[in-house]
């Protein structure tokens, strides 16, 4: 099940997105008397299996729903989890070719992490799948763009083995690490440069963790103005989805609803030759196989 956060005249719903219709979850509950909360995104997470089990039996009477299906033309896509209860946990330098990359632009030899490195972004940076990206050109000339697999927890925990992680997942998803490199760099420390608002593009939905048998064939891609900038396969990541959350979870409880972006493939815009920042007006589209694609335009700060 493709799983949306949507908005329609300012009432905000989870949904089931299917093709060009989205199905109302906490209205089709309803109709069929179902006890789980079906209202939002994060209360399908906590309600764990007895949600999943209600999503189940909503699937397989879909067609008896007919006024809860809604045209999706007329809805706003929202990031899934539209307000994340926590800051965005991230992972960098996880795809040996993007070490590569950093280090060839420094000049330097690369040296590949030997664990997981985590930075995170703030919760005011995350944006709908569609939304507009700002550009302070006071704060940044090095606006850039990072097309990355997103992990969704559902079932929290401290000191999870990784041959148990995945029990721990409830989807996936498609996110944009969007960095303003020279903020990155004058802080000595990622989270500046990776928590301006709206720097965070997720969506378009949650695909369930049982319906991708294996996240590491999954492909990322994305392109800038219809030029393709970035390509590769989830399974080139240095730390698999498995090693960053027993990493992550070690000492460190894990709630339903955290967000884990999963380090992005080489190919960003600082590592060109000659470097290339993002500028205003420039659309960025963000796609992973079998889960969607994130659409966003740059547009600068204008002021008097
Ligand atoms: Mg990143």
């Amino acid at each position: 099940m493709k799983l949306v956060s949507c908005s329609e005249a300012g009432r905000v719903f989870a949904g089931w997105w299917r093709e060009a219709r989205v199905l109302d979850l906490a209205a089709a509950g309803r109709h069929i008397n179902e006890a789980a909360d079906l209202g939002s995104m994060l209360a399908i997470i906590r309600g764990g299996d007895g949600a999943r089990a209600a999503l189940q039996r909503i699937a397989s009477r879909s067609e008896e729903f007919a006024d809860v299906w809604l045209d999706a033309g007329r809805l706003q896509f929202l990031a899934p989890i539209p307000v994340p209860i926590r800051n965005v946990f991230c992972v960098g330098r996880n795809y040996v070719d993007h070490v590569k990359e950093g280090y060839a632009r420094a000049g330097k030899e690369a040296r590949l992490p030997e664990v997981p490195q985590f930075f995170t972004k703030a919760t005011g940076a995350v944006n709908s799948p569609d939304g507009e990206v700002r550009l302070d050109p006071r704060l940044t000339r090095l606006l850039d763009y990072e097309v990355e697999l997103a992990v969704v927890i559902g079932r929290g925990g401290r000191d999870i083995d990784a041959t148990r992680a995945h029990e721990h997942v409830f989807g996936y998803t498609v996110a944009n690490d969007f960095t303003a490199r020279d903020l990155q760099r004058r802080h000595e420390q990622w989270f500046k440069g990776k928590s301006l608002d709206t720097t965070c593009p997720l969506g378009p939905c949650i695909v369930e963790r049982a319906e991708i048998a294996d996240p590491a064939r999954l492909e990322l891609s994305l392109s800038v103005n219809g030029e393709e900038r970035q390509r590769a396969h989830a399974a080139q990541m240095i730390f698999d989805i498995p090693t960053i959350i027993a990493a992550l979870s070690a000492g460190l409880t894990l709630e339903p609803g955290d967000i884990i972006l999963t380090g992005t493939p080489a190919g960003v815009g600082y590592a060109m030759d000659p470097p290339q920042a993002l500028r205003d007006g420039d659309l960025v589209v963000s796609r992973i196989e079998g889960i969607g694609e994130l659409r966003n335009r740059i547009v600068a700060v204008r002021r008097a």
